[in-house]
């Protein structure tokens, strides 16, 4: 049984395959709590339900898009992704995991999309802040994030709110020795007029070589869940 929050079609957003229609397998539960989630559903409050893996297979091949997009909350937490991601993988589905990129698992992927988060992220003033300190605690895992690169074809995604963010991102990248062209700056924002105004961030790209991460489904839908 996999634990889901939901599932749906729409298309990527964000990333390399920004644009590619795909098929939404959203896990809930997360280890982490960033103060701006966008998926409070997953982390902060957590929904869902079980889903059978052969009823969530048989939604996927309905759709018959060829990708698939296995994401959360973090869905490396969940034992059962491997051998969701076997059969997906048996389907001939392409798979990204879009991961915080705190743990590890040997399993069947396309694209490792890996999302660590920044000092940004830490809760220090919601919920009385009881979440701070093991969130600032457990973000950042150098370690694990090397051992991803190194099986996996990745994504460095980074979510970018203020300038002061990019000399911690650009630290990151190379303690990990990061090739620039994999990572992306993406802009904090939940809505358009946030993220157009946010335009130092391509700059930024422009200097370090980085790529800039698009929000499509913000721009085109909003702030909306299972789009
Ligand atoms: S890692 Fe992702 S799902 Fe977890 S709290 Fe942060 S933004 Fe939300």
């Amino acid at each position: 049984m996999l634990h889901l929050a939901e599932t749906f079609y729409s298309i990527q957003g964000e990333g390399l395959l920004a644009g590619v229609p795909s098929f939404f397998i959203r896990f809930t539960g997360c280890n982490l709590r960033c103060v701006w989630c966008d998926t409070p559903y997953t982390s902060w409050k957590p929904e869902g339900e079980k889903r059978s893996l052969e009823d969530v297979l048989a939604e996927v091949q309905a759709q018959a898009c060829g990708y698939v997009v296995v994401t959360g909350g973090e869905p490396m937490i969940h034992p059962e992704v491997v051998t969701l991601c076997a059969r997906l993988k048996q389907a001939g589905q392409h798979i990204t995991i879009e991961t915080n990129g705190t743990v590890f698992r040997e399993l069947a992927c396309d694209l490792m999309s890996i999302s660590p988060k920044l000092r940004n992220s830490t809760p220090w003033k919601r919920a009385q802040g009881r979440w701070a300190a093991a969130h600032e605690q457990a973000r950042w895992r150098p370690d694990i994030v090397q051992q991803l690169m190194a099986h996996y074809p990745y994504q460095l995604k980074f979510v970018v709110a203020d300038p002061a963010d990019l000399e911690e991102i650009r630290a990151l990248a190379a303690e990990v020795k990061a090739d620039p062209r994999r990572v992306l700056l993406m802009p904090e924002g939940r809505s358009s007029k946030t993220l157009r105004e946010r335009t130092w961030i391509a700059s930024a790209c422009r200097e370090y070589g980085y790529r800039y991460g698009p929000r499509l489904h913000v721009h085109l839908w909003g702030d909306r869940r299972g789009i």
